[in-house]
C-alpha cells in the first residue's frame, strides 16, 4: 500500500507537468492562429418573444491544426493569461462587423453580439474599442452589441469605467452575460446603461417537466421594473421556452431553436421552430 500511494503520488505529479505543457503549448499556439486563419465565428440565432430572429450571438471558433477543434472554454482563459485576448477580441470584433451586412441583408435589421473579455474592457483604451465596435448606422442601435460577464462589474477599475460610459455615449448596447451567477448591484446595472441581462444556462436549465424557476421570474420582473431587456440563454425544450415567455421573457437563444453556425451556414438557415 505504501508503493501504492507513492505510484497514485507519481502519476498526479505527471498529470499536473503534461496538463501544464499542454497550457504551454496551446499559449504558444495561439500566437500563429490569427495569422493562418484558424479561428472562425458560430453565429447562434436569438429570437424575440415572438418567435422572430433578431439577433445573433458571435463565439469563436479555433480550428488547431493537429488538436482540431479546441473549446473557447479551453482557451479563451489562456490568451485572458497571457494578454493574447486582447489581440482576439479585436479580431472578432472585425470579423463580426465584416460579416454585418451579410447577415442584414438576409435577416433584416438584426444585432450581432460579441463577447468582450474584461481584461480588454480593463486594458485597452475605450475610445479605440469604442470605435472598434461602431457600425454602419443605418438603424436606430449599433449593429454590434457588446458582452460581458456580470462579475465584471464586482471590480471596476477605471479604465473599464471610462469605456463602460463611452459605450453609453456612443449608443453602443451592452448585455450583461451569465447573469445570476455573481452579485452585482443594480446601482451599477443603473449607472452603466446596461441594456441586456443574459440569464446564465444554469439556470434555464433548472426549468423542467416538474419545477419552474422562480429566480427567472424575479430577474425578469427586476429588469423590467428597470427597464431592462432580459434575454436567456440555453433553451433546450420546449418547455423551458414555454416557461420563459409565461415570465415574459424578452429574447430566447438555445439550442432548441438552433446550434452556433459558421456563416455561410447561418446565411442558408431556414428557421423551423415558430411557436
Ligand atoms: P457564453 O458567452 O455564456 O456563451 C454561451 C455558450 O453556451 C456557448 O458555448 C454556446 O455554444 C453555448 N450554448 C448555446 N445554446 C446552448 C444550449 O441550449 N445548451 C447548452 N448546453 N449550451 C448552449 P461556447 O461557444 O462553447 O462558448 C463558451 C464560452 O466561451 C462563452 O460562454 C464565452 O464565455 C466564451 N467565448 C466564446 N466566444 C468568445 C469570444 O469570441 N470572446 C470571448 N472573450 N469569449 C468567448
Ligand atoms: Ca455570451
Ligand atoms: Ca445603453
Ligand atoms: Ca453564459
Amino acid at each position: 500500500s505504501k508503493n501504492r500511494g507513492r505510484d497514485v503520488t507519481s502519476l498526479f505529479n505527471w498529470d499536473l507537468k503534461y496538463k501544464l505543457l499542454e497550457k504551454t503549448q496551446l499559449i504558444h499556439d495561439l500566437r500563429k492562429a490569427i495569422v493562418n486563419k484558424e479561428f472562425y465565428l458560430a453565429y447562434q440565432p436569438i429570437i424575440d418573444n415572438q418567435g422572430t430572429v433578431v439577433k445573433f450571438e458571435a463565439l469563436i471558433r479555433w480550428n488547431h491544426p493537429t488538436r482540431g477543434f479546441v473549446s473557447p472554454d479551453n482557451f479563451i482563459g489562456l490568451a485572458e493569461g497571457s494578454g493574447q485576448i486582447i489581440e482576439i477580441g479585436n479580431w472578432v470584433i472585425k470579423e463580426a462587423k465584416q460579416a454585418l451586412p451579410e447577415i442584414q441583408k438576409v435577416f433584416g435589421d438584426v444585432q450581432v453580439s460579441v463577447n468582450i473579455s474584461p481584461l480588454q474592457l480593463s486594458k485597452q483604451h475605450g475610445r479605440e474599442l469604442s470605435s472598434l465596435l461602431l457600425t454602419d448606422r443605418k438603424s436606430k442601435h449599433n449593429g454590434l452589441v457588446v458582452e460581458i460577464t456580470e462579475n465584471l462589474l464586482m471590480n471596476l477599475d477605471e479604465n473599464t469605467r471610462k469605456s463602460l460610459l463611452d459605450f453609453k455615449d456612443m449608443d453602443i448596447q451592452v448585455a450583461l452575460d451569465d447573469f445570476g451567477t455573481g452579485y452585482s448591484s443594480l446601482s451599477y446595472i443603473m449607472d452603466y446603461d446596461i441594456d441586456y441581462l443574459k440569464i446564465d444556462k444554469k439556470f434555464v436549465q433548472q426549468i423542467n417537466e416538474s419545477s419552474n424557476s422562480p429566480l427567472c421570474e424575479t430577474i425578469i420582473s427586476m429588469a423590467h421594473q428597470l427597464n431592462i431587456k432580459v434575454i436567456a440563454e440555453g433553451i433546450e425544450t420546449q418547455k423551458q421556452m414555454e416557461v420563459l415567455l409565461s415570465y415574459e421573457c424578452d429574447y430566447l437563444q438555445g439550442f432548441y431553436f438552433a446550434k452556433p453556425m459558421p456563416l455561410a451556414e447561418l446565411l442558408d438557415y431556414k428557421q423551423d421552430k415558430a411557436f
